[in-house]
């Protein structure tokens, strides 16, 4: 695993959780817990629920759950040790690895992201200052990219030079190649990736510098862009430009903005929406769309997604149904990308986001726009069209609200174009199964464990696995008296059921007093029991045998109802009784 347990479980004691968690959602507390909207899915009602003095988390929208570290882990994308560094370093804790090679591996990725920044203010410095950066500082100056902004996104020039960077950087030929900075050339030199190129350097979502973007002047030869091959650092289907900075603003508008170029996102952040994000010369992947979804549950396309070919419209209905992401696309005009148009007009920019209207809306709307409604060929034709690609999307509730709309518009009859989808087009049923944050009604053994996982001290003592017929919460409570009330190392032997259920149950509120719900369980437990006696009494022999037992088990039950005086003795005495009763008969085990 890499660090020393005991150092996990401190920084695990250390961490405050709800803290951690407000970095990312805003939580209000409501009882014992803390509430807000997930981070993990789209939602507009609070089902996100946090217990600070358990340390766990719960969605009860997408059931995503854990505890702080595992919150870090995914909201920053990190791995396992990476999310107990994250939170070491902000709780002052110095951990210790258990593995030499783990910490050797991060060593060696923290040696490139330091040749990448020692790269980054190399070629920056060349743009601000190289005698032969005067091109590239005129094209960005055209572009209204001045000093602010190049100092800002840290922008460099590459001179036409074999090897300048690496000459300077004076680093192993090993980091520099694998970071992506150089290769062996063909004979046997080292030579740098880039040369007479303007340089956008490209972080993780964590601000760590893992690769440039690098686009050639006018006029001179090769590919407009050319970026860091992948290495150790940079997967360009996972990583989005811009992202570290516009993280904060993607948060708090609940909105990403999607974008093809480094200058687009740039041209964004000057207009006032500083929440846009590019691919790195890629396709939009579902990878990115898993890390956008991390920080806002809406996705604006700010380029054409037909014209561009980036992905099948039936990609991004799966992945709105699958994440739980709304996708929409701005109206930017034609032929113009959205760093032109931050340029020239801010405000119409603005409005083409604001406005972004839901992807089959722009599909549909583009058909209509492109057809002659003016006459009955032409919207037959029109209706035809817009109905294919009304066919596409899974759900038949969106399905129909576009029928109408079309309907409306080509003058056909609704239920026309309803027979067409039913015969032409595949039928999928929508599935929109958000489960509710309220619960349904408790059973006095689910009580019983979400007492005891969240004041273990008052319930657990008061429990026995007789109380409990149900298997999943029979498991539950087991290895939580196994690891005596630490829900933590609970989790850790439970199986999956168990665990799920005892996540759940640490965020959930309730105010239930632990010797209350003790009683009602016995009576639960004690009601039944008689009832299987009377049963079994009929076809007994020894009638009087059970009549006796049954007699002493309903006065035990009228001991213990709810209005009954507080009888601890009986309900002892019904306990053993119940457990012996489990003994004798491994049936009711
Ligand atoms: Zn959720």
């Amino acid at each position: 695993m890499g660090i020393v347990d005991e150092d996990v479980v401190r920084v695990r004691e250390a961490a405050d959780i709800v803290a951690v968690v407000q970095g990312f959602t805003q939580l209000k507390r409501v009882g014992r817990r803390w509430v807000g909207l997930c981070p993990f899915h789209g939602e507009k009602t609070p089902s996100f629920s946090v217990n600070q003095e358990r340390g766990l988390w719960y969605c009860f929208g997408c059931q995503a759950k854990g505890d702080v570290i595992t919150f870090v882990r995914d909201m920053e994308h990190l791995d396992f040790v990476g999310a107990v560094e994250w939170l070491a370093s902000r709780t002052g804790i110095t951990l210790r690895y258990t593995d030499r090679n783990e910490g050797e591996g991060r060593r060696q990725r923290a040696r490139l992201v330091d040749a990448m920044a020692a790269a980054i203010e190399w070629y920056h410095d060349r743009l601000l200052n190289g005698s032969d950066a005067g091109a590239a500082r005129r094209y960005l100056r055209e572009r209204d990219l001045g000093g602010d902004v190049v100092r800002q996104y840290r922008i460099g020039w590459a001179p036409a030079d074999w090897d300048a960077l690496v000459r300077s950087l004076k680093l192993p030929e090993k980091v520099i190649q694998d970071a992506g900075l150089g290769f062996l050339n063909k004979r046997g030199r080292m030579q740098d990736f880039f040369r007479g190129r303007v340089l956008f350097p490209i972080f993780d979502a964590q601000g760590d510098p893992v690769a440039f973007g690098a686009r050639k002047l006018p006029g001179d030869d090769g590919p407009k862009y050319r970026n860091t091959p992948e290495t150790r650092l940079y997967a360009k289907s996972k990583v989005l430009y811009g992202l570290n900075w516009s993280k904060e603003d993607v948060v708090r508008s609940g909105e990403v903005i999607v974008c093809e170029g480094y200058t687009d996102v740039i041209g964004f952040a000057q207009a006032g929406m500083a929440r846009a994000v590019a691919t790195c010369g890629t396709a939009l992947t579902e990878e990115h769309v898993r890390l956008m979804k991390r920080f806002a549950p809406r996705v604006v396309l700010a380029f054409d997604p037909d014209a561009a070919g980036q992905a099948a419209a039936d990609r991004f209905y799966e992945w709105e149904h699958r994440h739980e992401i709304d996708v929409a696309v701005a109206d930017l005009p034609a032929g113009m990308d959205p760093a032109d148009l931050a340029r020239r007009d801010p405000d119409r920019l603005r409005d083409a986001v604001a406005e972004a209207t839901p992807f089959l809306g722009f599909r549909v709307e583009r058909i209509l726009a492109g057809a002659k409604l003016s006459s009955p060929e032409g919207r037959a034709r029109a209706a035809e069209a817009a109905l294919v690609a009304i066919a596409e999307h899974p759900s038949e509730l969106v399905r129909d609200q576009y029928v109408m709309e079309v309907a409306d518009r080509c003058r056909v009859a609704p239920d026309r174009l309803r027979e067409g989808l039913r015969t032409g087009g595949p039928v999928r049923i929508a599935e929109a199964t958000v489960s509710p944050g309220r619960r349904a009604r408790d059973t006095p053994e689910t009580e019983a464990l979400r007492l005891a996982v969240q004041q273990p001290a008052d319930m657990l003592g008061l429990l026995s696995e007789v109380l409990f017929d149900d298997d999943r919460h029979l498991a539950a409570f087991r290895v939580l008296r196994d690891a005596g009330g630490d829900v933590h190392r609970a989790l850790e032997s439970a199986d999956p059921g168990a665990g799920e259920l005892l996540q759940r149950l640490a965020v959930e509120d309730t105010d239930a007093d632990p010797t209350d719900v003790r009683r009602m369980l016995l009576r639960d437990k004690a009601v039944r029991a008689s009832r299987e006696l009377e049963v079994a009494s009929r076809h007994a022999e020894d009638f009087a045998g059970y009549s006796n037992v049954i007699g002493w088990l309903k006065l035990q039950i009228e001991k213990v109802q709810p209005d009954a005086p507080s009888d601890r003795a009986a309900e002892d005495e019904l306990l053993a009784w119940l457990g012996q009763r489990a003994e004798d008969d491994p049936h009711h085990e």
